[in-house]
This record gives structure tokens, C-alpha cells and sequence, in this order.
């Protein structure tokens, strides 16, 4: 996994790219959303930079802006009229408008029920993931976790998804690709196995969860700017991927959580550490799954 996840640093593209790929079917007037976490930003290697209360806090604010910008200055090539930014880390208050490119529109704050996927519907053309790490419980991914530290695994119809995969879920429910995916090297080999036609740029090798390899940041925001440029030239929406029922379970680090969810409508606790529950629609599970972990706090 290693040998192989090392090769991968640079400009990967996994899977086949949606059909779109030949010349000339290049639209404009695209409308893009863009989530942007902070974990998987180049030249990001250590927990100081990811909180405001971080000595490096404020100079990772502005590499975060400096990815979300290349990633806007390919899409605009591509056709993006339209580009609303998600800040998708933490407080989600991380970036500064000031930072970015004058006319994408940002959300920001962290109370809202669809988190990283807030803002994203039907109407937009593409999505675009930026600074995404690997799920929780990954020997080897830099700061590897889901949602928050409470959680060991997300299982949506049996199959355990990080943030990236159930965020690719959400837009597919809304019939809307991911064209890009930007991280470490295992971050974005993961989300590959979710966003099986989007481009992928690795900005930085994961040695451990802790020990990383950064790379040059020239090279890395030119290969975000073409990604995000093919990417979105190529984008084609295709119609909604939607299942008759999403079976969700949430398994925590511990029991806490479990013992006072269960008691919630609809939800069971099928393990001590575990719980469960079954819902019509992606974007309503994943509300769910954020109530779970985010606001029910055991301290
Ligand atoms: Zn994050």
C-alpha cells in the first residue's frame, strides 16, 4: 500500500474520466462548488496549523485560500461563471474573503446541518474537493479521521466511507460529478474508490499520520489549476444516483455517544459502540450522521 500510495505524489488521474473528454464540448456558464477542508492543503503537516488557537493558524488560512484560488482559476478556464466556496474545517471559519479570488461567494461557520456539502443542490455543474485527508482508522493518512475524533467508521449500505466518499454520495444524489480531488497521497487514492471519474492531486506524501512530504508549491498549484481546468471543461451532470433507502451506521471510538442516541426517533443501537438507522434520501442521512457525531457531546 505504501510503495504504491508513494508513486501516486504528483498528478494522478484515476479512473476513467466521464465521457466528455473530447474537444468541443466545452460550455460556459458553469456554477461550481467547491468544499474545502484543511488537513489535505499543501505545505499543512502539523495539528498547530488546523485551530485557531494554533501558533501557525493564521499562515495556514492563507495556503488553504492559495489551493481554493488555483482550483478557481482552472474552473474559470473551464466555464465556471458561478463558484460558491464551502468552508468545510472545523469552525468552518477558516478562510478569509480577502484571501480569495473577488467573486466566488464563500459560506462560512460551522452550524449548518450539511457541513462540508452545505450550499451544494441540483442546479450546480460540478463539485470540487479541496484539502481532504483520509477516513479514520488508515494506519497511514495524515490526520486520517472521519467527521470528528469520535467516530471509527461510516457505513452506508454496508460499505464504510470516509468524508470524501459520503461527500460524493451527497452529490451524486443531486445527479452533480466531483471532477477534482485534492489531498495527500492516501486521501485522494481513497476518495478515487468514491469519485471513480475525477481528477486527482496529490500535494503532499503521507509518510505516517503524523510525518508528511510536502511538495513544491508552484508545482502543486499549477497541477490543481489544470486538474480544476480539465476537470470542469469536461464536467457532465448525469441523473441522480438514488437509492430506495440509505441503511446508515456510525460507529463510535466509545459507548457515550451510542447511549444517549439510541433514545433518538428512528435510530437503534445494534452494538454498544454503534448506531444505526435507515432513511429515504443521501442528504438526509448525511444530516443525520452530522447530528451523531457533531452535537450530541458526551463531556
Ligand atoms: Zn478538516
Amino acid at each position: 500500500m505504501r510503495s504504491v500510495s508513494s508513486a501516486l505524489c504528483g498528478l494522478v488521474v484515476f479512473g476513467a474520466i466521464a465521457s466528455g473528454q473530447a474537444a468541443g464540448n466545452q460550455s460556459t456558464n458553469k456554477k461550481v462548488f467547491i468544499s474545502a477542508d484543511m488537513e489535505g492543503i499543501s505545505g499543512i503537516s502539523a495539528s498547530d496549523q488546523l485551530s485557531a488557537t494554533g501558533a501557525e493558524y493564521n499562515r495556514s488560512r492563507k495556503l488553504m485560500a492559495d489551493d481554493v484560488n488555483a482550483a478557481v482559476r482552472g474552473a474559470r478556464r473551464g466555464g465556471a461563471t458561478d463558484i460558491v466556496v464551502n468552508d468545510s474545517h472545523g469552525s468552518m471559519r477558516n478562510l478569509r474573503l480577502e484571501d480569495l479570488d473577488n467573486q466566488v461567494r464563500l459560506i462560512s461557520h460551522s452550524f449548518k446541518r450539511s457541513g462540508m456539502m452545505e450550499g451544494l443542490d441540483e442546479s450546480f455543474d460540478a463539485v470540487i474537493f479541496i484539502g481532504y485527508h483520509a477516513k479514520a482508522g488508515h494506519p497511514g493518512g495524515l490526520f486520517a479521521h472521519t467527521g470528528s475524533g469520535v467516530v471509527r467508521d461510516v457505513r452506508v449500505n454496508g460499505r464504510s466511507l470516509g468524508e470524501g466518499g459520503l461527500n460524493t454520495m451527497v452529490a451524486a444524489s443531486y445527479g452533480v460529478p466531483v471532477v477534482l480531488v485534492t489531498g495527500d497521497d492516501v486521501a485522494v487514492m481513497q476518495v478515487a474508490e468514491a469519485a471513480t471519474a475525477a481528477k486527482m492531486v496529490a500535494v503532499k506524501r503521507a509518510i505516517n499520520p503524523r510525518a508528511v512530504e510536502l511538495r513544491p508549491f508552484a508545482a502543486v498549484h499549477r497541477e490543481i489549476e489544470t486538474a480544476a481546468y480539465e476537470g470542469i471543461r469536461d464536467a457532465k451532470k448525469f441523473s441522480p444516483q438514488r437509492a430506495a433507502a440509505y441503511q446508515v451506521e456510525v460507529q463510535f471510538q466509545d459507548v457515550a455517544i451510542p447511549e444517549v442516541a439510541q433514545s433518538l426517533p428512528s435510530m437503534s443501537r445494534p452494538s454498544p459502540d454503534t448506531i444505526a438507522f435507515t432513511t429515504d434520501s443521501m442528504p438526509k442521512a448525511y444530516t443525520l450522521i452530522r447530528l451523531l457525531y457533531r452535537y450530541i457531546n458526551p463531556d
